[in-house]
């Protein structure tokens, strides 16, 4: 029978998680309370930007040719909203789960580092990292720090608007690589595949999994989004923590509803009391 009562879903989450063998499905949600909106949410980056021409290669190509002002002012933001966030209570129960011995790992949608920045170490990134680089002809990846990022930012926001200028700042920090493509950032845009490994190591991490739980995504992103249906299929349990119910009816053995950074805090405190 399926748990009803707050205290009981509580009571469910707390057993399965204590069993060990968890993997975390993560989505946007749960950097929400880092002060990253969701982008399709309030406040959030779509709000301001069409998604149709900045959520994609070529429109953010031709965005610079149209309007350069425009596009420096998304990185600006862009960057200044994850460079801007720290990893929140959520974050890091998931690392101390991960440190108890209980999580196996985190297969995350969110391209912030707020995973690594809180201590978890086994983090499948599907959609990439925002902080790092890829060159598309080797595909060569550097890590690019914080600070770096908050200087690139800090100097678009000095260009003035003008094309020259902001092209000689987009070209530091995504220099050429010795192959001579140039890089780019190492995120999955709109229409691009997923890196091949990272789905394949999701899957399989899938495959011995007791319990997932599935945090903060509104599971609309594919292939991203079948992986709790592939996780039922092959046994798991599957728990959702989200601020409101989501994803198709039946999918889920237990919700929790609420937001993940207290849900999850809370579910490590009674773990070690
Ligand atoms: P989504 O925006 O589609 O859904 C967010 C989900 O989080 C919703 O179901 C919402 O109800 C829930 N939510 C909002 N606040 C919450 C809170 N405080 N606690 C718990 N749940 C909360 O996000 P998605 O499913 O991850 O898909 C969006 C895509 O956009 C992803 O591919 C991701 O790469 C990208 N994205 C990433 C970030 C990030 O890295 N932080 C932020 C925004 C978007």
């Amino acid at each position: 029978m399926q748990p009803k009562t707050t205290e009981q879903k509580t009571a469910y989450a707390k057993r399965a998680v204590a069993e060990g063998g968890v993997v975390c499905l993560s989505g946007a949600g749960l950097s929400a309370d880092s002060g990253i909106p969701t982008f399709r949410g309030k406040g959030g980056l779509w709000e301001r930007y069409d998604p149709e021409v900045y959520g994609n290669a070529e429109g953010l190509a031709q965005e610079f040719r149209r309007a350069p002002q425009r596009l420096a002012e998304f990185l600006a933001d862009f960057y200044s909203l994850l460079t801007r966030a720290r990893p929140n209570p959520g974050h890091r129960a998931l690392a101390a789960l991960e440190q108890a011995g209980l999580l196996e790992a985190v297969i995350t949608q969110n391209i912030d580092n707020l995973h690594q920045q809180s201590g978890s170490r086994r983090v499948i990134e599907l959609h990439g990292n925002a902080f790092r680089i890829r060159c598309p002809g080797c595909a060569r990846a550097i890590t690019i720090e914080k600070e770096r990022m908050e200087e690139m930012c800090t100097l678009l926001g000095a260009a003035g608007g003008s094309a020259t200028r902001i092209l000689r700042v987009l070209g530091r920090y995504f220099p050429r690589c010795a192959c001579r493509q140039r890089f780019r950032v190492d995120i999955v845009l709109f229409g691009e595949m997923l890196p091949a490994g990272e789905l394949e190591a999701a899957r399989s991490c899938l495959e011995s999994c007791k319990t997932l739980l599935v945090v903060g995504t509104s599971l609309a992103v594919y292939p991203a989004a079948s992986l709790p249906s592939l996780a039922k299929e092959r046994g798991a349990r599957l728990i959702e923590i989200n601020s409101q119910p989501n994803g198709p009816q039946g999918l889920f053995d237990c919700r929790l509803e609420g937001p993940s950074s207290a849900i999850l805090q809370q579910l490590v405190r009674e773990l070690s009391s």
